[in-house]
């Protein structure tokens, strides 16, 4: 059976364009592309006398790390396709009406429907807690790039089954919102999910460290108690308590020292860090309509543009054309301008 690290170093270093020779079981000279010589690997210990100058690849050398850590960087972006789903769909038509609210006067005429890529963009967060212990976690998250909205159903997919490397149809993409915008979405969703875990993790420490300290205010009393006894003690039998009287200073300083050591331990910092990057182009049906409204001589917006998912199989929330807030329920004030149920009061006030 190949050990699985000999697997992963000619699995990695074919990858990367290099060239890995066997010399002998578990023995290999490996040349990188980025190098001059190729250097002798080991995967036996039992070789190294033989061969001195090779380097050891096992669990916890500095090699494996290296080498670890350059294959990271090489997948920190990716780029795959969903593109399996069924695109035409029954009944679009009616199914779109019946996922949105329109006001009864309002009516939507669809013009055309047609499929494009949307970008998705998957972020994988590492956060790390430093306490007085250091741990870490990975968070993903994924964003619609269209809408920049966050989404969960890719959350299912990520095993990456039914990801492809090349595209099946040649649709055009849709328009992405720039990946900066993207990003500091993503990153602000994560640090609102980071902060509750945070807020109990800094709980959980301040108690620990109420205790402790509880423990060794009472730690430090017993010794007072005990110093001070003796001093009481040495003026009863006349002799000098200068230097019990030095103890007691000492004894006080070391206990703010430690107390202070204590709450510098309990302190917790956070520290996020983007990891990779997986951008998912998936179709989606963009539907055209024009708006129409018997009683309005005119109508504002006058064309929609809704979207539908075939791969969750709904109509996507609409934008709405006044306050740019997702939205499935659009409502028409006396001039005839659309809007969702949220801005209309702030609508009122306006006109
Ligand atoms: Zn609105």
């Amino acid at each position: 059976m190949t050990d699985p690290l000999e697997q992963f170093l000619i699995e990695y270093v074919d990858a990367v364009g290099g060239l890995a020779d066997a010399i002998e079981p578990q023995v290999y000279d490996v040349l990188m592309p980025d190098a001059d010589t190729p250097m002798r690997v080991a995967f036996d210990p039992d070789a190294l006398p033989e061969h001195p100058s090779a380097q050891l690849l096992t669990f916890g050398s500095a090699l494996l790390d290296d080498v670890l850590a350059r294959a990271q960087m090489r997948g920190q972006i990716g780029l795959a396709f969903l593109d399996d789903t069924h695109l035409r769909p029954h009944a679009l038509a009616e199914r779109v009406t019946r996922d949105l609210v329109l006001p009864e006067a309002v009516a939507l005429r669809i013009e055309q429907i047609r499929p494009r890529y949307v970008t998705h963009t998957l972020f994988w967060f590492e956060v790390t807690y430093l306490g007085d212990e250091k741990e870490q976690a990975l968070y993903p998250l994924a964003l619609d790039r269209y809408y920049n909205r966050q989404v969960r159903y890719l959350d299912e997919l990520l095993n990456g089954q039914r990801f492809a490397d090349t595209r099946r149809w040649t649709f055009a993409d849709a328009t992405s919102q720039p990946l900066e915008r993207a990003y500091v979405a993503a990153r602000d969703a994560i640090v609102r999910t980071v902060r509750a875990d945070v807020h109990a993790r800094q709980h959980q420490t301040q108690v620990r460290l109420g205790e402790q300290t509880e423990r060794m205010k009472r730690y430090y009393a017993d010794l007072r108690a005990e110093l001070a006894e003796r001093i009481e003690k040495a003026h009863a039998r006349g002799d000098e308590s200068e230097s019990l009287g030095l103890r007691q200073n000492a004894l006080n300083r070391e206990e703010a020292l430690r107390l202070d050591e204590l709450t510098r331990k309990a302190q917790l910092r956070v520290q996020l860090k983007l990891v990779n990057l997986l951008h998912v182009k998936i179709p989606r049906l963009f539907i055209s309509t024009r708006v129409t409204a018997k009683q309005f001589p005119t109508i504002h917006p006058a064309t929609l543009t809704l979207t539908w998912d075939p791969l969750v199989e709904k109509t996507d929330a609409l934008v709405c054309p006044h306050c740019q807030r997702p939205t499935f329920e659009l409502r028409v004030n006396r001039q005839g301008v659309l809007h969702c149920a949220e801005c209309a009061s702030s609508m009122k006030t306006k006109s």
